[in-house]
């Protein structure tokens, strides 16, 4: 017998025929002998739809209130999600984050995880219940519910697979995985058998949008081997593991992020200093600094250019306009048209010529690079907005075409 999370995210819940689906992979997976806790969203846009009636009563609501509300959304997909399996003629109990013994920071709407006290969901399964709890959710120190920010119920989820040490955690959504570019716009992207933690990290913050950021570094920490996979197909997804355990791709997968703009000071005297005093003007207002670029100084000045998000970038202009002045650079101007370009491959790290690779793959598809990042395991490139579906396929092909296996 084994111990299996199950997390099925809004859209696996999103009508009753879809709920009945869902039904229908837990209690086979409990008819299989094993004990079953089931995490569940909100049923499929019902969070963004509770956020949009509050606006219309309180465009200002306090943040408590809003978790009051938002938290409703699970409590019912969890409760329906049970009423399915009793129809089915199944044992089965739902649990709210509280019940469950979820012990979470008070900051309200993005509260964090501290401790998951699991006796209700121990006594529910001795009891041979399947246990359905609701994700995204919490109490706080003063006994008040809380949210843990959107997309929270992986967290959620990974976190009873953690303090309950379970066989398997699995993660139900509507696509089959985790693939090698965005399957929509790239028709031969592939489905990956494994990926490891760190670049999930990288792909998901790069805005592959499969698994909340969170939830992986947590599963990381915790090493609950995760399965990412559709609950429409039910067909084997992805395992995010640890690299360690499995023959590093080279390549794992390209992600583009479109929520970019590109600042540049202008004509910055050359002398130390300068770079410090700028950026930390912005992290004073916690604007996140991405790329960097400093050209070569000529004639006693230099130009730097970063990459911000689109949020940020009117605070930027408004606080380095006045000082360019103050410190004798020239001007600040920007670039909002723009797209970050990233490959994420674990087996980088021992295999030189990566960059040169997709350097070529942009040159022959005619892109012009503007700036460059390296770490261990990814590469980005910034390149015009326009350019990036075409980015994608380009670099894409080079690494992923027809004749070349995947695994060198
Ligand atoms: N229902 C919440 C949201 O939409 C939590 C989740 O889906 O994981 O963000
Ligand atoms: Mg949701």
């Amino acid at each position: 017998m084994s111990l299996i999370v199950q997390k099925f995210g809004g859209s696996s819940v999103a009508n009753a025929e879809r709920v009945f689906n869902v039904a229908d992979i837990i209690t086979k997976a409990y008819s299989q002998d094993n004990d079953i806790v089931v995490v569940v969203s909100a049923q499929g846009d019902t969070t963004d739809d509770l956020i949009a009636k509050a606006k219309e009563i309180n465009g200002d609501a306090s943040k408590r209130e809003m978790d009051m509300l938002l938290t409703a959304g699970e409590q019912i997909s969890a409760s329906l999600l049970a009423m399915a399996i009793e129809k089915m003629g199944y044992p089965v109990v739902s649990l709210l984050g509280w019940q469950a013994g979820f012990h979470t920071s008070s900051a309200y709407g993005s509260a964090r995880i501290k401790r998951v006290v699991p006796d209700r969901i121990k006594k529910e399964l001795d009891k041979k219940n399947i246990v359905i709890v609701t994700g995204f959710q919490g109490l706080n120190r003063y006994n008040d519910m809380t949210t843990l920010g959107r997309g929270g119920s992986d967290t959620s989820a990974v976190a009873i697979a953690a303090v309950m040490n379970a066989d398997l955690c699995q993660i139900f959504t509507d696509v089959e995985g985790v693939f090698t570019a965005d399957p929509r716009k790239v028709k031969n992207a592939r489905k990956l058998d494994v990926i490891s933690y760190d670049e999930m990290l990288e792909l998901a913050s790069l805005g592959a949008q499969v698994l909340n950021n969170r939830s992986v570094e947590m599963a990381k920490k915790y090493g609950i081997e995760l399965e990412v996979l559709s609950s429409m197909t039910r067909k084997p997804g992805t395992i995010v593991k640890e690299a360690k355990k499995m023959e590093k791709m080279l390549i794992s997968g390209i992600a583009r992020d479109d929520d970019v703009a590109r600042v540049s000071i202008i004509g910055v005297p050359d002398k130390p200093g300068l770079a410090f005093r700028i950026f930390s003007k912005l992290s004073a207002k916690n604007i996140n600094v991405d790329l960097i670029l400093q050209s070569v100084g000529r004639n006693g000045t230099k130009d730097i250019s970063f990459t911000i998000s689109q949020a940020n970038l009117k605070d930027t202009i408004e606080i380095l306009n006045p000082y360019v002045e103050l410190i004798g650079a020239t001007n600040v101007v920007y670039d909002d048209k723009v797209a970050k370009v990233s490959i994420v491959g674990a087996g980088m790290e021992t295999h030189p010529g990566i960059a040169a690779q997709m350097f070529e793959a942009l040159y022959e598809a005619d892109i012009n690079i503007q700036m460059i990042a390296t770490s261990e395991i990814k590469i980005s490139v910034l390149i015009k907005r326009d350019d990036a579906d075409k980015a994608v396929s380009a670099i894409h092909n080079k690494f992923f075409s027809e004749t070349e296996p995947i695994n060198p």
